[in-house]
């Protein structure tokens, strides 16, 4: 085997670190995938990776890796924590090459453990595969029994993508992973062949990055759940969930890869191809990459998602307005939406609270009376620009509740005569299964309370949500199909019993 691991830090303890941290107000990110394949000595690949991972740290804060390539071998780097504290600059010069992927991870199947960092790698004879997966398969279960592989090797759904991929590789050349005497250098297309008898058998959500020791693949599944986009350097291709990371190592944005392609960056360049069934090609990006997961300065579908986060407080003034006094954002994706709100309505706009940028996420607390702290640790009011008024506080979603009812607590305690909390999404009202991370039906505050009673819960004066339709408008690309399973409980694939189970609350005795 031809690969190298960093060692990570015990399993148990981080596990218990980050299942509280899990326990999130708002629906949590859930991996960011980056690839870069560049002409030999032209540039280092693990820097660019280093930075193209760092612009993507808010899709995943709690491990983060790479592997690289030089031509013979892959080298695998990942730790649990975030990219700047898994990688130093020592460890990046100490990975030459000229093709990597990497990986930002927040667990949504398998734990948070070393074990389950990316990007995984699988050997196959003298060489090997490593894979970065964003989203989360449906059909992890009867996959790993339809094929007989054993759950205790199966990590996460994306260890089952790869070890599915290692052993089709493994088999196209004629043996097993461990024992295969011939080699992916002098058969490349067998990976290939891999690819095409594999991924039309994977159900659910996968933007992924694959690499062999001179390949990179970029695969979206079907419904394109998640983003993936491709740009190019002078010498070389990068793949990446969203375009921030291309601008940050001066790639050029191509094109969006799109649901249901795979795209193979070779020395030949680009090639595009469609291992998908034509049928199953049914175009479902998450609605919520735009109201909240992706960066505001990303590019989805055309867009500018500021922009369509701005259009979304414009729509949310004119279809629900209110006297008042100031127009705020709860920081930091509420921003551009209260900006909009306050351009349509009129009313002035401000800062009502300070974001502290150095305490990581304040979801650290293992109960709600708790987690009402972790948001004073969290925002400091601006007591003068508030102080007296009647508030319009713009948000992007209300998961549990818990946070924003503490900040309209925080608010009114600083002086605020009423707040009125307008929210730029419908009610969150059913668990996502396609790749983020949010709590069971009974945990999220709509599926169980109607609008009186979430006004009630949260001791706002008024509160409004923007409608799907209006949504959709501001996003502005009408013909293009979303998913929007967490608003309206239609969901594009079907999900297994075992899976609505395991959202669902334990009875006690
Ligand atoms: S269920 Fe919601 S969060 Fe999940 S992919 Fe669909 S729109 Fe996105």
């Amino acid at each position: 085997m031809d690969a190298n691991y960093s060692v990570g830090v015990g399993d148990e303890m981080v596990e218990d670190r980050f299942d509280q941290l899990k326990r999130g107000d708002s629906p949590e990110e859930a991996c960011g995938v980056f690839g870069i394949r560049v002409e030999p000595m032209t540039r280092s690949v693990s820097h660019a990776t280093y930075d193209g991972l760092y612009a993507l740290q808010h899709r995943g804060q709690e491990s983060a890796g790479m592997a690289v390539s030089d031509g013979t071998s892959i080298t695998v780097v990942k730790n649990m924590g975030l990219v700047s504290n898994v990688f130093d600059d020592r460890t990046l010069l100490s990975l030459p090459g000229n093709l990597a992927i990497g990986h930002t991870r927040y667990s949504t199947t398998g734990s948070s453990t070393w074990g389950n960092a990316q990007p995984v790698f699988r050997a196959v004879g003298d060489s090997g595969i490593a894979l970065g997966h964003n989203g989360n398969l449906t059909n992890t279960q009867t996959l790993s029994k339809e094929l007989g592989f054993d759950s205790m090797e199966l990590g996460s759904d994306s260890d089952l993508i790869a070890h599915f991929l290692a052993t089709e590789i493994a088999s196209n050349l004629g043996g097993k992973p461990g024992s295969v005497t011939e080699s992916i250098k002098s058969h490349p297309e067998a990976v290939l062949s891999a690819l095409e008898h594999v991924l039309p058998k994977l159900k659910g959500a996968f933007s992924l990055v694959i690499m062999d020791h001179d390949r990179l693949i970029g695969v979206r599944d079907p419904n394109g759940f998640r983003p993936l986009c491709l740009g190019r350097l002078e010498a070389g291709y990068v793949i990446a969930s969203e375009t921030p990371a291309l601008d940050v190592v001066g790639a050029t944005f191509i094109r969006e890869v799109e649901p249901g392609e795979m795209v193979i960056v070779d020395e030949l360049g680009v090639r595009s191809f469609r291992p998908f069934p034509p049928e199953s090609i049914d175009p479902k990006l998450c609605i919520f990459e735009f109201v909240y997961f992706a960066r505001p300065d990303a590019r989805l579908l055309g867009q500018e998602v500021y922009s369509t986060r701005r259009r979304m407080g414009e729509l949310l003034a004119k279809a629900l307005p209110v006297d008042a006094d100031l127009v705020m954002g709860v920081p930091d994706s509420g921003v551009p939406a209260a900006v909009g709100y306050s351009s349509a309505s009129h009313i002035p706009y401000g800062q009502g609270l300070v974001k502290n940028r150095y305490i990581g996420r304040t979801f650290i607390s293992p109960d709600p009376a708790s987690r009402i702290d972790g948001v004073r640790r969290k925002l400091n009011v601006l007591r003068d620009n508030i102080s007296g008024k009647r508030l319009v506080v713009v948000d992007d979603s209300i998961v549990r509740g818990t946070t924003t009812k503490a900040m309209v607590k925080l608010l009114k305690e600083s002086g605020a005569t009423e707040v009125h909390l307008r929210i730029s999404s419908p009610p969150y009202r059913w668990s996502c299964f396609y790749g983020i991370d949010t709590p069971s039906r009974p945990d999220l505050l709509a599926s169980f309370k109607n609008i009186d009673e979430i006004k009630a819960f949260l001791e706002v004066d008024s509160i409004a949500y923007l409608d799907l339709e209006d949504l959709k408008a501001a996003i502005g690309s009408p013909e293009d199909g979303f998913c929007d399973a967490c608003l309206t409980g239609s969901y594009p694939i079907d999900v297994p019993e075992a899976m609505l189970n395991a959202r669902r609350p334990k009875k006690i005795g």
